[in-house]
């Protein structure tokens, strides 16, 4: 009999994936279901950078590449933080893997020694703490406010501070909150960090051009220039240009810890896929205005969807500054019924609710440490939010 070892026993598998199968199950036996779980663009990767890829292959771009990236790619990268961050990276400052996700693990994997510390402001992306634990690592949630914005205060970043503290994960726009932090909102979590120098930052950027109503992006080292020999800036192709499936992020960092996570990409993957590389180069390179166009439609059906929540008796959505994803408040339905009769204990109980009797798939707040939130992903058609949001209405409605 296989048993897994103990390193993956410690993790389950994504309560993400397994909404979001079972919901398709569901639809796959004729139930009319709408999935909100998807973390992922509804959009088509743009047609330029598709011929990209068709050209890398037509000219046999099909071979390894240089580990963490070709010098193409790397330079690529290179003008991207110029043009949108003014960051200056040499190119062995910069990593390239398959997908942010790497590029998170190969860090995480270089650097942790069994019990260091990994300071996670709640909610987080899920995978943050699942990969922190692989790695040996011990996930330390802080639990952030939702009359703080979702957002890390600098108390307490100093109460979470220990000896053992190895990284601050800091995930702005955010998955799952929608989250963002301006420069004067990091000031003081810098300034917090400069007296603590045994802890390195790990900047999520992979939302930067998803943020609304003009705000402008901040991001940890281009505020505090004196934490760059500890930053590592992550970012992708994945959600700015609709390319999950193309599996290419980057990060840029320390000469030492890209050097040491190149190590480790060369015992799992050996480098990225050589076409994927040339499809980024021109995503990163080519005409930009197709990030500010979508960037538009998001805003358009998070201000739909926020306005539908709040008009739902019993739950209450703060306005997300960017992201696809609202993170609504459920407590006011919870100790209700349901009409055949089931208490709402939790987000989870009402999750499971809205897919068991209303066919809408979302994810309880709990998955991402913070309770009783769920999460929509709003990356769909305008269409499925409208009915979506109706029948969400609807269950609300209906409890008792
Ligand atoms: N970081 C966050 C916060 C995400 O939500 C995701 C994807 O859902 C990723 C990283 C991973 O992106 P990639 O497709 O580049 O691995």
């Amino acid at each position: 009999v296989f048993s897994p070892a103990q390193r993956v026993r410690a993790i389950g598998v994504s309560e993400i994936l397994r909404i979001t199968d079972h919901a398709n199950a569901l639809k796959r036996a004729g139930r009319p279901v709408i999935v909100l779980g998807a973390g992922e663009p509804d959009f088509d990767t743009p047609q330029n950078v598709r011929d990209a890829a068709v050209r890398a292959i037509g000219r046999g771009d099909t071979r390894y590449t240089v580990l963490d990236g070709s010098p193409a790619m790397k330079t690529a990268v290179q003008l991207k933080f110029r043009r949108d961050n003014a960051l200056d990276f040499a190119l062995d400052e910069i990593s390239v893997s398959a997908g942010a996700k790497q590029v998170i693990f190969n860090a995480l994997m270089a650097s942790l020694d069994p019990g260091d510390e990994v300071i996670l402001p709640a909610p987080y992306w899920t995978s943050y703490a699942d990969i922190v634990q692989v790695c040996g690592g011990v996930p330390v949630p802080v639990a952030c406010t939702e009359a703080n914005g979702f957002r890390l205060d600098a108390t307490q970043l100093e109460a979470a501070i220990t000896p053992r503290t190895r990284w601050l994960f800091l995930n702005s726009p955010s998955n799952p909150s929608g989250a963002a932090y301006s420069a004067a909102q990091l000031r003081p979590l810098c300034e917090v960090l400069l007296r603590h120098p045994q802890v390195w930052v790990l900047a999520d950027d992979i939302y930067e051009h998803i943020l609304y109503d003009g705000l402008a992006f901040a991001t940890p080292v281009a505020v505090e220039p004196r934490l760059r020999e500890r930053t590592l800036t992550v970012n992708g192709v994945s959600k700015a240009y609709a390319m999950t499936g193309w599996r290419v992020g980057y990060g840029a960092g320390p000469r030492a810890l890209i050097a040491a996570m190149a190590v480790v990409q060369s015992q799992t993957t050996s480098c990225p896929s050589s076409i994927s590389q040339a499809a980024a180069i021109e995503a990163l390179t080519g005409p930009q205005d197709i990030v500010a166009q979508r960037c538009a439609d998001f805003q358009a059906r998070r201000d739909f969807v926020v306005a539908a929540l709040n008009r739902a008796p019993g739950l209450h959505c703060r306005v997300p500054e960017g992201a696809f994803y609202t993170f609504a408040s459920c407590a006011g339905v919870l100790g209700r019924r349901s009409r055949g009769g089931a208490l709402l204990h939790s987000d989870s109980d009402f999750c499971r609710y809205l897919l068991q009797d209303f066919e809408v798939a979302v994810v309880p707040g709990s998955v991402f440490g913070l309770a009783p939130y769920f999460r929509i992903s709003y990356a769909t058609s305008m269409a499925q939010l409208q009915e979506a949001c109706e029948r969400i209405a609807a269950a609300c409605a209906a409890l008792e």
